[in-house]
């Protein structure tokens, strides 16, 4: 089924400017979740690596031209990583599926265009980020300077990973900060190659660094390193929690994007159709293994049956196929144990209470890959666990409820605060229940939009920071106070 026509270049370590081996030599495989095949051999950063980039980072920050140059030649360098992305965006999409699972409509469509975003973006406020002057004392002139941090590192997810790149590196580097950049190693590739683009486009050696690697050996001597001064992280809560732990040791700040258990909530004044389809996208999309997912349908009781069967009428519709066929809309899971993950947390919810009404069975397509059908679990209470945990797949949970109270009571009972959707068509209940919601992002009648420009993050557990819009600049530069004397 998918295309292995045109193989993939092994992947490299990108350290001061130049695609390296590891210093151990060792490699890792990457391989297709949909055929279950190798697609290539990357190489394993170790801790040595780690030195030896913190190292390139160090020295582009403290004495390369990247912090020091116009902030208007900044801004033309990320743009044109921008438009490179754009430019590559065949070869970009077909890495992401081939590395993720992920369909290719979404790859092509979406992801490149959001990772080209980012860098587009973000590359504008290179020339817009200032401090103030500040009226303190006539016997002093008193102002501000916002200047970058120094070497970030950036860990990110295997959900995302070019989204990911331009999300976390875009705003640091448009501030003036140098970066080290881990991939998760279930999808290494969309990283490697961007990293590569980035010295296409201009980015002198050291200021990006690519380090795919283990989590718990390369990741952590990068949240551990003194010489790294940030650490910016995507990805489960319990690793969120270790890293924050880690980051005590150098008082580095830290920015967490952790998990989520979003309440999509449709009140019966709903558009029904427009609401279904929201539904549907809001779990499906991206497999389930979204962070912002709607997880836990929240229904109004009067609208539950009917509302239910067209959901399920729509998920039955959605069969997983092969994630290079440009109509494909469910691809395969990122890995073999995230398919049994899912599917153990059906099989736990069906022993909790909760009703099987679409799906909830693994499915390979061509007698291969990590496929896991569109499925539905109605009935559930929000206290059972496959309403309180993540799950990560494309697993939807239907909860009733009655009238506004409920739903807002309902829609915060959980440890997470990423996201949230409201579908009704009264103007007054959707800001009331907006602003009621613990969630870092509200789509009101809509569910998974995203842009550069709108920062995103979670409240309660989901985390703290934000990444894009203004929000996140300052996540990545630190003020200075100057006071001078006039007297
Ligand atoms: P993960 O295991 O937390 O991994 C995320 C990243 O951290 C990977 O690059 C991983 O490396 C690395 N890592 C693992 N252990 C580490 C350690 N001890 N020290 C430093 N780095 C370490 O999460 P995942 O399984 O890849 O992704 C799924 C989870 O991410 C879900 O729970 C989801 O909710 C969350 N997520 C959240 C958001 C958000 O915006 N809030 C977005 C996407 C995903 P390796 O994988 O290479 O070992
Ligand atoms: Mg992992």
């Amino acid at each position: 089924m998918t295309d292995t026509t045109t193989p993939v270049r092994p992947g490299r370590l990108i350290i001061n400017g130049e695609a390296v081996d590891a210093a151990s030599g060792r490699t890792f495989t990457t391989s297709n979740p949909a055929t279950e095949a190798p697609i290539c051999e990357v190489a394993e950063a170790g801790a040595e690596d780690v030195e030896r980039a913190a190292r390139a980072a160090r020295a582009a920050f403290a004495s390369g031209p990247w912090p020091r140059m116009r902030p208007a030649e900044r801004q033309r360098i990320l743009f044109r990583l921008g438009d490179l992305i754009l430019e590559h965006g065949d070869e970009l999409g077909r890495l992401e599926t081939l590395d993720n699972g992920k369909p290719i409509f979404e790859s092509r469509q979406i992801d490149v265009p959001m990772a080209a975003n980012c860098f587009h973006y973000f590359a504008g406020w290179a020339t817009r980020l200032a401090g103030e002057t500040l009226p303190v004392s006539p016997a002093f002139f008193t102002y501000t300077l916002r200047e970058p941090l120094g070497v970030v590192a950036a860990i990110i997810p295997w959900n995302f990973p070019m989204i990911m790149v331009g999300w976390k590196c875009a705003p640091a580097l448009a501030a003036g900060n140098t970066v080290i950049l881990k991939p998760a190693e279930l999808t290494p590739l969309t990283a490697i190659r961007i990293g590569e683009l980035a010295l296409e486009a201009g980015l002198p050696p050291g200021v990006l660094n690519v380090l795919p690697g283990p989590g718990g050996v390369a990741g952590e001597a990068l949240v551990r390193h003194p010489g790294v001064d940030k650490v910016t992280f995507t990805g489960s809560t319990a690793v969120g929690q270790r890293i924050m732990r880690l980051a005590a040791d150098t008082v580095k700040p830290v920015t967490l994007e952790l998990g989520g258990k979003s309440p999509n909530i449709v009140f019966a004044d709903a558009d029904l159709d427009a609401a279904v389809r929201g539904a549907a996208t809001g779990i499906f999309y991206g497999k389930g293994e979204v962070c912002a997912a709607g997880s836990r349908l929240l229904v109004e009781a009067s609208i539950h049956t009917e509302f239910v069967a067209k959901l399920v009428e729509r998920a039955k519709k959605l069969q997983p196929a092969d994630p290079l066929d440009p109509k494909t809309r469910l691809g395969a899971l990122v890995s073999e144990a995230q398919m049994k993950k899912v599917l153990g947390c059906v099989e736990n919810g069906v022993a909790e209470g909760a009703r099987l009404v679409a799906g909830g069975r693994r499915q390979p397509v061509d007698g291969k890959g990590w496929f896991v059908q569109a499925t539905v679990l109605d009935a559930v209470e929000n206290r059972m666990r496959v309403a309180q945990e993540e799950i990560f797949g494309p697993v939807l949970a239907v909860i009733p409820f009655d009238g506004v109270d409920d739903a807002v009571a309902k829609g915060n009972d959980v440890l997470y605060g990423l996201a949230a959707g409201v579908w009704t068509k009264d103007v007054k209940k959707a800001h009331a229940v907006a602003r009621r919601l613990q969630a870092g992002t509200v789509w009101v009648n809509a569910y998974n939009f995203y842009d550069a420009g709108m920062p995103f993050g979670g409240f309660k557990q989901s985390g703290f920071g934000r990444d894009l819009g203004p929000e996140c600049l300052h996540e990545v530069t630190q003020v200075k106070s100057v006071w001078v004397n006039l007297e």
